[in-house]
């Protein structure tokens, strides 16, 4: 039978410069770096090398439009059109972007037009409605005074955000900080930076005005590090690693820049006995093994009631077994590749210790093919908390199942990390549910469930995966300062 393929399989590159000020500029310097599409280990493009020079002139050009643009000074509902009018040519361009996205991240393209494309419209149209809705109040204050607060823009936002969802990351922080009238200087991630590029042409065709949306293409510590520390930067948004966030925290204390991080997880997954098992492993599968196992939230410490543990560990790996891997184009497929090199290396590093600890491997434990970034969905039983597999954070398709026999033990262990991003339950029983949900120590909880994600819902972390929230209304704290503006009556 022939394979059916995506609707778009080479994707045009149309923009490999550094957008800054609406316009289309090659790195300072004159460098480039290559992108590599994961799946065939080839080139697809050389790509700007954005560095501190590009940064400052990104930063000028932000600065300026929040200063002296029309950016902060429209109608604005009218900021929120434009947030619409990029919403729809992100829709109509849907599965050329998709296909974008795939080539450049090695995701399934499937994935990418039905998940990753949908979030990021709904997200920019969820901010695109807020734009007009964020003011303060009118507080009584003693005296004869009139006190009001205003919501205002925090100014030029610096942003950074990795590959394992690009175009989602720019969405999640493009939307609030656009709704709140801020100006935006974006480094994508080294590995990842095409659609992110798309995305900046489509804003300027969408009528977003010149130097609201920069975006310069470069490396962490060059390009990142000069966002960072520029003195013209209100702001950072980062997501990636907690090891990058604390650099950035040095990096940024000169200036005391305001700060949100959504960093790295070890979410504990827990399957009660009473669970609708075929739900649980369905949901724990997903919740694993989506995107390569490169989700921040993945679900990679399963909890599993010693009694229903071998059952659960049977089903999941019969779907494991099951699950095609291979090229990212081809609608059946259901696994592409890692990301790049070092995070293959690394994720079999991990696989190996697992096995070298003492873990039983059920499933997978190989690379896939000879060619491309892709591992086999491997799944560990018999997995102790004190397993490296157990304890870090290996961003790959690597399920670590552990078992419990009681209720305190468990929450005590699944709390037993630095890490608090996200936790599931899946069980019948509601108490147990609300318990649970009450003293994990997460930013988000899911009852028999796993991934779900809404533009309207926050997210982020508790202890070292995070600082503040994305998404929701929550989310726009995080671009808004309040000044006080009292009057006197007298
Ligand atoms: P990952 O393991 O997902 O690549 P990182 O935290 O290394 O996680 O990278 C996430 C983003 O942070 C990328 O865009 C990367 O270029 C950027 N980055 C890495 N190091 C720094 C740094 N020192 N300063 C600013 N940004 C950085």
């Amino acid at each position: 039978m022939a394979t059916i393929t995506s609707p778009v399989r080479s994707p045009r590159i149309q923009h490999t410069d550094c957008f800054i000020d609406g316009a289309w500029i090659p790195a300072a310097s004159g460098k480039t770096f290559e992108t590599i599409n994961p799946a065939t280990e080839e080139v697809i493009a050389e790509v700007a090398e954005g560095d501190q020079e590009d940064i400052d002139r990104a930063v000028k050009a932000a600065r300026k439009a929040f200063d002296k643009g029309p950016w902060t000074r429209m109608d604005a509902r009218d900021r929120g059109r434009m947030m619409y009018r990029l919403a729809d040519l992100i829709e109509e361009e849907a599965d050329e972007l998709a296909a974008l996205e795939s080539l450049d991240n090695g995701k399934p393209y499937k994935e990418a037009r039905t998940a990753d494309l949908p979030l990021v419209i709904d997200c920019l149209r969820y901010y695109a409605g807020f734009a007009d809705k964020i003011h303060g109040s009118t507080i009584p204050i003693r005296g004869n005074y009139l006190t009001y607060t205003r919501k205002e823009p925090v100014g030029v936002a610096g942003q950074i955000i990795p590959w394992n969802f690009p175009m989602l990351m720019a969405a999640w922080k493009w939307g609030p900080a656009l709704a709140a009238g801020c100006t935006i200087v974006m480094k994508p991630a080294e590995q990842t930076p095409l659609s992110c590029l798309r995305m900046a042409q489509l804003a300027s065709e969408a009528g977003i005005p010149n130097g609201v949306i920069n975006v310069v293409p470069g490396f962490g510590p060059t390009a990142g590090g000069a966002l960072v520390a520029h003195r013209g930067v209100d702001k950072i948004a980062f997501t990636g690693e907690h090891r990058t966030a604390q650099l950035i925290m040095r990096n940024a204390a000169d200036s005391l820049k305001r700060l949100t991080f959504e960093l790295g997880g070890k979410s504990p997954n827990v399957i009660m006995a009473d669970a609708d098992l075929d739900k649980a492993v369905a949901g724990s599968y997903i919740g694993l093994f989506l995107n390569q196992g490169q989700c921040c939230c993945a679900g990679s410490r399963v909890f599993v009631d010693r009694r229903i543990k071998d059952q659960f560990v049977e089903k999941l790996t019969k779907l494991t077994r099951a699950r095609k891997v291979g090229d990212p184009m081809a609608m059946d497929t259901e696994q592409g590749a890692q990301i790049d090199k070092a995070q293959f290396d690394k994720i079999m590093h991990y696989i190996e210790k697992g096995k070298s600890e003492g873990a039983t491997c059920v499933s997978g434990g190989e690379r896939a093919g000879d060619k491309g970034f892709f591992i086999q969905p491997t799944v560990f039983d018999n997995v102790q908390d004190s397993m490296s597999i157990a304890q870090d954070e290996i961003f790959g398709p690597v399920m670590s199942v552990l078992t419990f026999d009681d209720w305190e033990e468990m929450v005590e262990r699944a709390n037993n990390t630095f890490y608090g991003l996200a936790a599931a339950i899946w069980t019948k029983d509601l108490s147990r549910a609300h318990d649970f949900a009450r003293r994990v120590r997460a930013g988000t909880v899911w009852v028999n469930c796993y991934d779900v994600f809404d533009a309207a819902a926050p997210f982020g972390g508790f202890k070292m995966s995070g600082q503040g929230r994305e998404m929701g209304e929550e989310g726009l704290k995080a671009y808004t300062e309040v000044k006080t503006v009292t009057i006197s009556l007298s």
